[in-house]
């Protein structure tokens, strides 16, 4: 089979499967997991429901040798392979019908050097593994806010959260990585060394090969003062948001959001269900200040509710947990802009009056303070200009409700595009969004694409914001 006909092909064919069933059955030492098997159902679900998927075989490596086998299996026999971490690929990445799943999730270890100020995690670890192992020294670095989300695919994407502000993306805290290539080679790659590589690992997905390990810079983040704060649906509370955050001190970080109001005791029962906007903040700067982050977030609008409270930095990013468990449906849209206009403030209250559902939210992430500083070709990530990420999230439980939860994200986006840049974050695309991947890498994209011939001919690694090889290598 040549390179071109292993990237076009679908599920596998019987022999392929028994070929890789085979293969790897003597040579891995984790787990290999096949339909009929007692723990296939669970193994085989994925965070997104909506992507609904039958593998022909799961691996759950043990060990790097194991990574090394499944990519041989899938290399000989054509199958289509998919790579999990955390397993939340808004656009189900992480699964496949009929092919192959290598699930990182047992190489989940986490290791940190205080006096070094280093974290050395597993490919298929958790911001909760990370944030829990990093905070028993009082450190952190900077990940996403949901702490069941996998720390590889939100970092090769890129990588927002509450820090950003503080201490740049997930990915610029990233100082080393130990990658298996599409053809088995394990490299270590960092600044010095496999230079290429591990500038397209900061930003350029999962499409280069799989991650072994992740190395993490590490700061020293106590107690911070956190949680959200409720107002009414009201573009004046978004106007003095985009206004001001930029002039706010960078420890703080807080990011807007449009969400219905939650059950929950600190809002009065009026509230609940209804549109609202949200400011989530998580001030990691000192104590002493706290009451000017208060000040800070009354002064934006009318307080219908809040819940701040001091916490362990690891807490903030448990918050929404709840609120967004397993098994739910997730169909996003990113975009990236400077500050909304007030043309774009009408597109997000005329979408906010009409949220589908009580899971769904519009989240504004600041790109600004020592994210901003970094320069544009230092990371394959190729937004450093833009002050906002947006996400246009529906998420919903009732797969009845998938239609129209689908339509109202596709309208918003296309609503809000006269108002963004061309392209977003790859981390919030959905799965029809692949024609949006040049725009994602803007300038990158060329040179990601040379290196993807270089290192990745055959496209194994393609279920992802696939950056195909290019035709030429000069
Ligand atoms: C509830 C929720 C909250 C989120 N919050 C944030 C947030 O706060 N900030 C933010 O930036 N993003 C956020 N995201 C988006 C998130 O960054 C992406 O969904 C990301 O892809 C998740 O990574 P994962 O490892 O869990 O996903 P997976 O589905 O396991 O993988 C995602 C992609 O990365 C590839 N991949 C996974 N592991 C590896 C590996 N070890 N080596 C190479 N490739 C790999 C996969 O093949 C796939 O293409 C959120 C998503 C959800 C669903």
């Amino acid at each position: 089979m040549s390179d071109h006909d292993m990237a076009a092909s679908g599920p596998g064919e019987p022999s392929q499967i028994e070929a890789a069933a085979e293969a790897l059955a003597s040579r891995v030492k984790g787990r290999l997991i096949r339909p009929g098997d007692a723990d296939y159902e669970a193994a085989r679900h994925v965070y997104n429901a909506l992507h609904d998927r039958y593998p022909a075989l799961i691996v759950q490596p043990a060990e790097t040798a194991d990574v090394v086998a499944t990519l041989a299996a899938a290399r000989t026999t054509g199958l289509p392979l998919a790579v999990r971490g955390g397993g939340h690929s808004v656009a189900g990445y992480a699964t496949c019908d009929g092919g192959l799943v290598l699930d990182l999730a047992a190489l989940n270890d986490c290791r940190v050097d205080p006096e070094a100020r280093t974290l050395r995690a597993g490919g298929g670890a958790t911001w909760a593994d990370l944030n829990r192992a990093a905070a028993a020294f009082g450190l952190a670095t900077p990940g996403g806010i949901v702490s069941t989300t996998g720390i590889a695919g939100l970092t090769l994407g890129g990588g927002l959260g509450y820090l950003n502000r503080r201490f740049g993306l997930a990915c610029d805290n990233l100082f080393a990585a130990d990658v298996v290539t599409a053809d088995g080679e394990c490299l270590s790659c960092r600044k010095d060394d496999h230079t290429e590589l591990f500038w397209a690992l900061r930003g350029g997905g999962g499409n280069f090969g799989v991650v072994t390990a992740f190395e993490y810079r590490l700061h020293e983040v106590p107690d911070i003062l956190g949680g959200p704060t409720f107002y009414p649906l009201d573009g004046e509370v978004i106007r003095r948001y985009v206004a001001r955050i930029f002039e706010a001190p960078e420890p703080l970080g807080a990011l807007l959001a449009i969400t219905r109001g939650p059950p929950l005791p600190f809002l009065p029962e009026a509230w609940h269900g209804r549109p609202m906007v949200a400011v989530l903040s998580c001030w990691s700067g000192p104590e002493a200040e706290d009451a000017r982050v208060g000040e800070w977030l009354a002064d934006l609008g009318e307080v219908v509710g809040q819940a701040l409270r001091r916490m362990p930095y690891p807490v903030i990013n448990t918050l929404f947990d709840e609120l967004l468990p397993p098994g739910l449906h997730h169909y996003w849209k990113g975009c990236f802009s400077g500050a909304p206009t007030d043309e774009a403030i009408a597109v997000h209250l005329d979408f906010g009056e009409r949220l589908p559902s009580a899971e769904t939210a519009t989240l504004l992430f600041p790109l600004d303070g020592a994210c901003g500083r970094v320069a544009s070709d230092a990371t394959a990530f190729a937004y450093r200009d833009a002050a906002f990420a947006t996400a246009l999230g529906p998420s919903w439980a009732d797969p009845a409700d998938s239609e129209r939860n689908i339509a109202w994200g596709r309208d918003y986006y296309r609503a809000l595009r006269p108002h963004t840049d061309d392209g977003g974050y790859v981390n919030f695309m959905a799965d029809d969004d692949g024609h949006r991947v040049a725009d994602n890498y803007r300038q990158h994209y060329d040179r990601l694409a040379r290196l993807k011939a270089r290192v990745d001919p055959g496209n194994l690694f393609r279920l992802n914001h696939n950056i195909p090889p290019a035709e030429r290598v000069d």
